[in-house]
Formats: C-alpha cells, sequence, structure tokens
C-alpha cells in the first residue's frame, strides 16, 4: 500500500467512525491528494485561498472542501461557491461577508466558530468572552445563508499534556454552554473541530467529532 493510503488506514483505525477525518492538504502537492483521494478520503482542509484555488481545479469535483486558515473578508467571494465548510471563523464581520455573498448566490454555508483556546497570542478565533457579547449583540442568528454548525480550536503547541487537555476541555464546555443556550433549537450545532497530528489522541477523548490531519497523513516536507 502507498504510504499516504497506509496513514490514512492507521488513522481511520484509530478513530471511532463518528468522528471525520479532515485531511490537511496545504503546502501539498497535487499528486499527493490524489493518493490520499484513492483511498478513500473525501474531506480536506487547506488554509490559503489562492493556494486552494490553484488545487481544486486539478481535482475531483466530489472533494468537500473546508477552510481551516483565516480568512480575508474580501476573499470570500472567490470560495463561497464551492466550499464546503469554513471553519475558521473568527469575527462576526467575517460572519456578515460569509453570509452576503452565499446569499448572492442563494446557497448556505456552513460554518464553525473558531475559538481562541491556545496560551499563545498569535493564534486567532474568538475569545470566549467577545463570542458571547457578538453573539448577544448582533442578529447572529438572523444570517439566514450561513449555517453555525459548530466550534473550532487550535491547542497550544506545548509538550504539556495537562494543559492541552485543559484547552480541549474548555473547548467541549464552550461548545455545550453555546449549544444550551444559542442553538438549542438547532440540530445543525453538532460539531467540536479539534485535534491535530501532535494531539488527537486528547482531543477525541475529550469529545472531538472533527479531526484536522496533516503531517500524519502526508509526512513531513
Ligand atoms: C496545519 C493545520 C492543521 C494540521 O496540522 P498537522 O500538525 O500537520 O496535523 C490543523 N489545523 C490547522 C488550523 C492547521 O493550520
Amino acid at each position: 500500500m502507498p504510504l499516504i493510503a497506509e496513514n490514512i488506514s492507521f488513522l481511520k483505525s484509530q478513530i471511532p467512525s463518528s468522528v471525520r477525518l479532515v485531511a490537511i492538504s496545504k503546502t501539498k502537492p497535487v499528486g499527493d491528494i490524489i493518493e490520499a483521494y484513492n483511498a478513500g478520503q473525501r474531506y480536506f482542509g487547506e488554509n490559503r485561498v489562492q493556494e486552494l484555488l490553484n488545487k481544486k481545479d486539478l481535482l475531483p469535483a466530489d472533494i468537500e472542501w473546508h477552510m481551516i486558515g483565516h480568512l480575508q473578508t474580501n476573499k470570500v467571494k472567490s470560495i463561497v461557491s464551492f466550499i464546503s465548510m469554513i471553519q475558521s471563523v473568527d469575527s462576526y464581520k467575517l460572519l456578515v461577508a460569509i453570509n452576503s455573498e452565499a446569499l448572492k448566490i442563494n446557497r448556505v454555508v456552513d460554518c464553525l466558530l473558531q475559538i481562541h483556546i491556545a496560551t499563545e497570542k498569535t493564534k486567532s478565533g474568538f475569545s470566549v468572552p467577545d463570542l458571547y457579547e457578538n453573539l448577544q449583540s448582533e442578529d447572529v442568528l438572523l444570517l439566514r445563508n450561513v449555517r453555525i454548525c459548530g466550534v473550532m480550536g487550535i491547542a497550544s503547541f506545548i509538550s504539556d499534556t495537562n494543559q492541552v487537555m485543559k484547552e480541549f476541555a474548555n473547548l467541549r464546555e464552550c461548545f455545550h454552554s453555546l449549544k444550551d443556550s444559542y442553538f438549542r433549537s438547532g440540530i445543525y450545532f453538532k460539531e467540536i473541530s479539534m485535534g491535530m497530528s501532535g494531539d488527537y489522541a486528547m482531543a477525541l477523548k475529550e469529545g472531538s467529532t472533527m479531526l484536522r490531519i496533516g503531517s500524519l497523513i502526508f509526512g513531513k516536507r
């Protein structure tokens, strides 16, 4: 079996079937993505719009693309027609931009609210208080062309496993408190996207429903 297919089949053996595996293919060549596709992988994630657009046209149309990197509002237009999920919604302004572009083409776009859970300040995402303030003061739930499907978070890149577990637990708690308040009637609000190559086992223990894995599938280059 080619290496990428082997990596995917190993990962699948470690992951409950209810958890979705998103293969993060940023910086990886199209040939590697095809290899993963031929092994049955259909969810792929990219973090740059231009790279995504370049690759998408060379790849099968039934791939479901997830945007996982910071997205500028002026770039929404170029991906809104095909993107399967935008996991990296980190501001109300971005949510409004996605809604208005989606409305123009009569689409409803699945989104996750990216929440800042790490100790590093460099990572983007809503802080929990900011998120609540936005939900209270803005008409988030009246945006008809975005469907908020849950939350996404990136844990700190540190060896302190207690800290990483705590960050994942915080994200899970945040998900449940949002579900019990603003999204009580939302049947779509069900995803907790957390866990990468280095920390996916911990994320699974803390209730992840969606893993974003790059180097364990494609290797490090
Ligand atoms: C790159 C990236 C990943 C995958 O990272 P690996 O450590 O290669 O698995 C997951 N999530 C986000 C947001 C990323 O940017």
